[in-house]
């Protein structure tokens, strides 16, 4: 059986909102999607917040060219040993651009974050609906993650 999940993240991976913002977002949550099964999380550490096996296209954001499975995955590797994603910079292969992990063209987007909000079974256009609520509320900029297992 297959399932899905909409995760919203601050597009900045170390942004924490406040506590006060967390309580307002959980309240919130909580009153307009009452039948919904919702985690809000917050973790120690950057994670990298993927989008299940809808990860499949990655480009260079500077010259579109596509990125190869094992260079990502060996860059992954790479900032989470030596930074434990801290440092998301890397050196692109195709043109020599500096860039963020954060920030390369994933044809289906994930991130790297400490604050998530995680929503099991969204229905569609959920995450265009939640989008001008929350991101007031947190005081930065959101990401959807759209991930599919
Ligand atoms: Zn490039």
């Amino acid at each position: 059986m297959s399932e899905n999940f909409l995760r919203l993240i601050p597009i900045d991976p170390q942004y924490v909102p406040s506590q006060v913002a967390q309580y307002q977002v959980k309240s919130l949550l909580a009153s307009f999607l009452p039948e919904k099964e919702i985690q809000v999380k917050l973790s120690e550490e950057v994670a990298f917040i993927d989008a299940g096996n809808n990860l499949e296209l990655i480009q260079c954001p500077a010259c579109e060219a596509p990125v190869s499975c094992e260079w990502w995955s060996a860059m992954m590797d790479h900032a989470y040993a030596s930074s434990h994603f801290l440092n998301l910079n890397v050196t692109m292969p195709c043109c020599a651009t500096m860039v963020s992990l954060n920030n390369l063209h994933y044809m289906w987007p994930v991130g790297f974050a400490r604050f998530v909000i995680e929503i099991r079974a969204p229905e569609r256009g959920l995450a265009e609906r939640l989008q001008p609520l929350i991101q007031p509320m947190l005081g930065c900029p959101i990401r959807k993650i759209h991930a599919h297992y």
